[in-house]
């Protein structure tokens, strides 16, 4: 969303996706991975090509880039791994194997290690296939939106000396039922089972880069490919040099069952290059320009039958505002269903997000600022589409 005239002026060039036949589109539906995830900026894309103009060793550059990473985000220790969801296996694997490198080449096979993993029933989602991809017990506590606030004792009930660690998920769409973060970590750590945080799309804001770990957390899990805009296959783990370490000696390229998670030497130098633009970046300038976005929307795309309101924080919690569209009448759907329809066969293409059966977000987050008056034309007469 910088101005960035570098991107401005690539930005008609579609031709690598043409020659597939493959349809780029202008995004306003979010960082989602089905849709590309997010763009790297010029000089995370430089960054990349310049590493990938030399040999170099994988060990030394991970450890120097974990160093650079960790100064950078105040943390003790951090690791690039290939995605969020890579993430959370290898720092579950980490948790499991700790330090020795006989039982990291010993996974899959548990014998005589911690092999309890404890998560709160209401934070299970699809990303959890990374941590049960590995022979471990899931242990669920609670219940999702249980109307009795949770207690601590349930957590403490799971606890045992086969829990090998907490697995935390930090979202706003996960369903009520779990104590705070920094209770979880307060019960964790008095049996000294650590707890593994996912805050894959928990940026913005930046400090959650360092303010997971400071409310106790052991290892947090940020996805590379949202909004830090680095490579679409890198993540960010941070926190405890002594867990960090166990990531680094599970990780590729050692052998073991993280070997195929392997982030490159583009990914590594371009996560690093990321961060360092993410931490300079003008959060409080970004954030003006998406609430006048989302103005621009009110004003521009209300109309007989719509109703379009400003939605804060987004469905992630990340305090960036949306524009949330609805339709009204009876045939409220069938015109929402027209408009996406309209908004993807037009040009420039345009995808946006669908909200319940009647409704669409407009959402900020992924458009550069080169984008917002294409967009606004192709939405306004998308909406005037659907009324003819
Ligand atoms: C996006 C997301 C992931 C996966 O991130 P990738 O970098 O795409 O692997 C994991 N957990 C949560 C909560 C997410 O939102």
């Amino acid at each position: 969303m910088s101005i960035d005239t570098r991107a401005a002026l690539n930005a008609q060039d579609t031709h690598i996706y043409d020659m597939l036949g493959v349809r780029p589109f202008i995004n306003a539906a979010g960082t989602y991975t089905r849709l590309g995830g997010s763009r790297m900026p010029p000089v995370v894309v430089e960054a990349m090509v310049e590493a990938s103009r030399h040999f170099v060793e994988i060990d030394e550059l991970q450890a120097r880039a974990g160093a650079r990473l960790a100064e950078l985000t105040r943390n003790e220790a951090a690791y690039v791994t290939c995605g969020a969801a890579a993430g959370l296996l290898v720092a579950t694997a980490a948790c499991l194997a700790g330090n020795d490198p006989a039982r990291a080449r010993q996974l899959p096979d548990l014998t005589g290690m911690r092999s309890d993993i404890v998560m709160y029933h209401s934070h299970r989602n699809p990303y959890d296939y990374a941590v049960r991809t590995l022979p471990i017990r899931l242990i669920e506590v609670g219940f999702p939106n249980e109307v009795i606030p949770p207690t601590p004792w349930e957590l403490e009930h799971a606890l045992t000396d086969q829990t090998a660690a907490v697995i935390y998920v930090e979202a706003r769409w996960t369903a009520r039922g779990a104590l705070p973060l920094d209770e979880v970590v307060a019960i964790a750590h008095r049996r000294d089972i650590p707890v593994i945080v996912d805050a894959a799309a928990q940026l913005p804001p930046r400090e959650n880069l360092w303010r997971l770990t400071q409310a106790g957390a052991d290892l947090v899990i940020f996805s590379g490919g949202k909004d830090l805009r680095g490579p679409q296959s890198s993540g960010l783990i941070v926190g405890r040099r002594d867990l960090v370490d166990a990531c680094f000696l599970i990780g590729a390229p050692h052998h073991g069952i993280c070997r195929p998670l392997k982030a490159g030497k583009e990914e590594i130098v371009g996560l690093v290059a990321a961060v360092e633009r993410y931490m300079a970046q003008d959060e409080e300038a970004r954030l003006l320009w998406t609430e006048r976005f989302v103005d621009r929307a009110i004003e521009q795309l209300s109309g007989p039958g719509v109703e379009v309101r400003r939605c804060f924080p987004n469905e992630a919690g990340q305090p960036i505002p949306r524009a949330l569209v609805t339709f009204m009448g009876d045939d409220a759907g069938r015109r929402r269903d027209h408009v996406i329809h309209l908004l993807q066969a037009g040009r420039p293409s345009v995808e946006v997000a669908p909200a319940g059966l009647d409704g669409l977000y407009v959402n900020p987050m992924t458009v550069d600022t080169y984008e917002e008056d294409p967009l606004f034309d192709r939405l306004c007469a998308a909406m005037a589409g659907s009324r003819a």
